[in-house]
Parts: C-alpha cells; structure tokens; sequence
C-alpha cells in the first residue's frame, strides 16, 4: 500500500493513473543501490529529499523513494577489492562494519520513514505500516576474508545476500571483469565452504559480477537459488556483466532470479564517444586502478573528478523501454518468475526517463504498456525475488533441522 500523498492526481480512466494505482498496490522491491557511501558523508542526510539532477543529490532518499513508489531497497555494504593478506582482511571488515553501521544508524534515525528488513514479511509488514523496507546486502565477499564465522557475524547484523566478488578476482571466486587476469578459475575451494554457509545460514548467494564459470560452479554446489542482483541479458546487450541465455536457463531452472540491472552501458550497447574515453583514460592514468587507491581523501577526490567528467562528456543513456526489454527477453526466455528489478542507483545505473528513485512507477507505466498484468508486475517488482528469499529460508531451516529431507514444492507467494 502507497501512503504518502506525493503523486499527481489523475483521471481513474487514464492509463497512467491505472499504472499508478497498479505501482501502488504491488509491492515494489530493488535489489541494489551503492547508496550506503553516502550514510557515511556526514553532511549527506538520507532523511531529506535532493533535487534530482544535482551532483551531490545521489539517487536515492528516503521521501525520493516515496515518492516514486519504491517500498523495498536492498542497501550493499560494498567494498572493494584490495590486498588478499591478513592486513587487507582486517581493513575489509573494519570498512563493512562501519557501513553496514551506517545503514542500521539510518533506520534508527527514522524510525517513522524505514525499518530494517530481515526477511519477506518484514517488506510486506513495512509496505502496510507505509514505511521503506530497507535490506543490506554485501557486494564483494572480500570481508568475509579466509574466516567463515565472518559471514555469519555479517548475517547476525542484517546482510541477506552476499555478491561473491567485485570487479576482480578474490578468494571465494573469479571475476567477470578481471582484465589483469583473463584466466577463469571459478569458484575456489574456499568458495564452495562460503555458499554451503550461505546455505546453512539462509543468505542469498548473489552471482552479479562473478565469471562465467563461477557461476556454473555456484550452481553445481548450492541447495538453494540463487540470485543475480544486478544483471541484464548478454543477448541484447554484450557485456561480461550480463548473463547469456543458457546462463539465464540455467538459474531459472534452478528457481532463482535476474534482477535487471539499470547500469546504461549493461543495457544497450554504448555508442562511440572518443571524446569521453580518451578523458577517462587519462583520469585512470592519474589515479591508476581503483584497487590501488589506497587512502580515503584520493579516492574520494577521484570520485569527485569522475562525476565532474560524467557532466562535461555525457553520454547518451539507454531508456524504461529499453529496459524493459530485458524483462520481456526474460519472461520469453524463462518465464516473468524468473525476473526483477536490481537498479545500481549510486553505482553507475540510471537510464532515461528514470535516472532516480522517484521515477520508478515509470517502469510500471512501460509493463503496463506492454500488455503485462498487475499479478505479473507484482512478480517482477518483489513476488519473485520475496519467493526465492522465502525458498533460501526454508532450505536454511531444512539444513539446520534433523526432520524430513526438503520438498520440491515452493513456498507461497
Ligand atoms: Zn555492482
């Protein structure tokens, strides 16, 4: 249910006022933000609405994902990539802790805005209540580092997914993007023990940004679904960050989820723009990989100097109907099961038309468009990802009961 009275009024016979209302009754869930590097500006408050558009707005707020109908986030405590030595592992966690700090000092902040979501009926109560659902998850298991009970101390703090890896390679698993190191290795021993607790604790296993072979890897050991919670499709747009048909196939038939991801370049095929290439080259060249910036003041400063390159060499943005397109290629694929919404608001995604949170009802006016019914865009914005959570819970409690062996059958809703 849809309680705040930000929305225009419009004619109940418009189609747009259908989609509206269809936006407000379904409950709408978006499987990942980088938001959180924000919570840890002092002077950035997630409680106020930003004028979207504005540098420093970011693209998410608390009254913004009111205001564009979003009930549910999953907020990723990331960090990225640095050393695989004790020293990193401890820096790691340290970092993850305070994020994820973060993220649960926001909810204490507003208590009357979000609440902290555990599981599904947590994001069904808080949509009731009219209140944001917020959800960590983890993106890049490199805090985990070489200690297990790391895992479960994060899961003990809120983390419901974990993405394996980052743009490189780590210790669980290869990357899809490692370009230092073409070879895929998959996933490691030790990543096969950090699914099999993923498992045992019911978080989901997230396979955005892992290689092609960790993921069939990930899929010959899980006992639950898995996710992808920030992918598009590699047949429409070619991109290692996509996932191919046959990969596609495979997590479907497995019961798990893509959640399509908003990140422009990840949904159609960037045009040539020599101009902004040759900038961004040279601002590698300054800053060298992000993995090898190791103080906080540079990274920030070269974060600055990106986004001020982002407005002098805009490049043109993919669109809703483009995006759309993914969902549909899915569902033909597949099935509307099989499919959600992952935007990477704050971490590069955003597409014409809905560049932030309070545009989002604008994907439901495009299902609508398409001749999708209210129960399959229920799926698509929270039924389907709230039904693999649901099977990774039951799978968890089967594993850590002695009873009867697990049913095929899946849960309700
Ligand atoms: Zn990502």
């Amino acid at each position: 249910m849809f309680q705040t009275g930000c929305r225009p009024e419009l004619s109940e016979e418009s189609p747009a006022a259908g989609a509206r209302s269809i936006h407000a009754r379904v409950l709408t869930v978006d499987t990942h933000c980088d938001t959180a590097f924000r919570l840890l500006d002092g002077t950035w408050d997630i409680g106020a609405r930003h004028e979207p558009g504005q540098r420093a707005s970011g693209q998410i707020d608390l009254p913004r994902m009111a205001e564009g109908g979003l009930d549910a986030e999953f907020f990723a405590v990331f960090v990225g990539q640095e050393e695989r030595t004790e020293e990193g592992y401890a820096k790691a966690k340290e970092s993850a802790l305070q994020t994820l700090e973060s993220i649960r000092a926001m909810c204490a902040k507003y208590p009357n805005l979000v609440g902290l979501a555990l599981t599904p009926d947590d994001a069904y109560r808080l949509e009731k209540e009219g209140r944001r659902a917020a959800f960590i998850g983890m993106e890049n298991g490199y805090p985990v580092g070489k200690t297990l009970s790391n895992l479960e101390e994060y899961y003990k703090l809120g983390v419901r997914y974990v993405t394996l890896c980052h743009s490189e390679d780590n210790d669980i698993c290869d990357s899809s993007t490692d370009r230092q190191d073409p070879e895929d290795r998959g996933l490691s021993e030790f990543g096969r023990e950090v699914v099999a607790a993923c498992n045992r604790l019911g978080m989901m296993v997230d396979v955005s940004h892992a290689s092609d072979k960790s993921f069939y890897d990930i899929l010959k050991v899980t006992r639950a679904p898995i996710i992808a919670s920030h992918s598009s499709c590699r047949a429409i747009c070619d991109s290692p960050r996509n996932l191919s048909d046959d990969m596609i196939r495979a997590l479907a038939a497995n019961g798990g989820v893509i959640q399509i991801c908003f990140l422009s370049d990840y949904v159609r095929t960037p045009k040539p723009n020599p101009e902004r290439d040759k900038a961004f080259r040279e601002l590698r060249a300054k800053y060298g990989a992000r993995r090898d910036i190791r103080d906080e003041a540079t990274r920030k400063k070269g974060r600055e100097e990106y986004e001020a390159l982002n407005e002098k060499y805009p490049r043109e943005k993919a669109t809703v109907s483009e995006l759309v397109d993914h969902i549909e290629h899915v569902s033909e694929l597949v099935g509307v099961d099989s499919v959600g919404i992952g935007t990477d608001f704050d971490g590069g995604g955003g597409v014409e038309g809905c560049d932030d949170v309070s545009k989002m009802f604008r994907v439901t006016e495009e299902l609508v468009r398409r001749g999708r019914t209210e129960e399959e865009i229920a799926k698509v914005w929270g039924g389907n990802i709230m039904r693999v959570f649901r099977r990774v819970i039951a799978v968890s409690r089967d594993l850590n009961s002695p009873g009867p062996p697990l049913d095929s059958g899946s849960p309700a809703r």
